[in-house]
């Protein structure tokens, strides 16, 4: 847990929103916002007849106990800071609300060792993604409103997108939980057989080398696949994109059957090689898992 977070302050914070009122009172802002984003705010008189309160005293006080925090005023605008923003998200997204919709059937994806067609299932806000006999491949947080209107198809998609986006994030030392930086990248090899589903899946090599991460200020730790690494640097994504690979796509994430990559740990860094159409690119990252050279070839060149 990062130094500076106090349970103490937390708690009173949060306690500002354990009323039916204030959260009245947000919800209302948050109307201010939706033409566009300029927060132009909302006038005193604005708010209170939004919130249809008349006894202005009680009303002053519920308006009193989120500023800071949550609402901001200034020259009599009332508007959301953007802790009360988060929150209106987080209510909207149904974060908060009792009763979540869930969704589950089969995919028009298939298991890339098996070809069997994969089941998902969405509940409480997570999808899982599982062959008959590869048991789960992949799961990931969503949205609690996330399967509201939308197909398994769609959610699984979008899932990948977003663990993607993880990946990505991790990549550039942002933590996607909360943005802290990481701690410095544990670089190691692994061999496919002791390492579990989806990281095996995507890469058909003897070794894989494994980058473990841990979020300096929340503490949460990833371990990220090197090749994911490298997919996210310029000479990965350009050589991807003039085989007609979109980087992000989605079958990348369990295991894409179009290209084939291995990694090498170096001492200093890490060897990833791709593989497309016979076509090769070897691109060389450095302990801080940034580009060091890289370099293209057809892979009858070398033979
Ligand atoms: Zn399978
Ligand atoms: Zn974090």
């Amino acid at each position: 847990m990062g130094g500076d977070v106090d349970p103490e302050t937390i708690a009173e914070n949060l306690s500002a929103l354990s009323n039916p009122l204030r959260i009245r009172i947000l919800l209302a802002l948050a109307e201010t916002r939706r033409p566009n984003w300029d927060h132009r705010g909302m006038s005193y008189s604005d708010l209170r007849s939004a919130v249809g309160i008349e006894d202005g005293g009680r009303f002053n006080y519920h308006v009193n106990e989120l500023r800071d925090q949550f609402v901001r005023s200034e020259d009599g605008q009332y508007w959301l800071t953007t802790a009360g923003s988060r929150v209106v998200d987080e209510i909207y997204a149904g974060t908060f609300s009792a009763g979540h919709e869930a969704v589950s059937g089969p995919l028009e994806w298939t298991c890339p060792a098996d070809g069997k067609r994969l089941e998902a299932a969405v509940d409480t806000g997570v999808i899982t993604v599982s062959c008959p006999d590869h048991g789960v491949l992949f799961d990931m947080t969503l949205s609690f409103n996330s399967p509201r209107g939308r197909d398994p198809d769609e959610l699984f998609a979008w899932a990948n997108r977003r663990a993607l986006w993880y990946l990505e994030s991790v990549s550039w030392d942002v933590c996607p939980h909360c943005a802290g930086r990481f701690e410095e990248a544990a670089i190691a090899a692994h061999s496919p057989e002791s390492e579990t589903r989806l990281e095996t899946l995507g890469c058909e090599t003897a070794t894989m080398v494994i980058v473990g991460m841990r979020c300096r200020r929340c503490g949460v730790s990833f371990r990220v696949p090197a090749f994911y690494y490298a997919l996210t640097r310029a000479p990965t994504i350009a050589f991807l994109h003039d085989h007609g690979i979109d980087y992000r796509t989605p079958e990348l994430e369990y295991g894409s059957t179009a290209w084939r990559c291995e990694s090498e740990p170096l001492g200093d860094g890490v060897l990833v090689r791709f593989e497309v159409d016979g076509d090769r690119l070897e691109i060389e990252l450095d302990d801080a898992l940034e580009t060091r050279t890289y370099r293209r070839t057809l892979a009858t060149e070398d033979r």
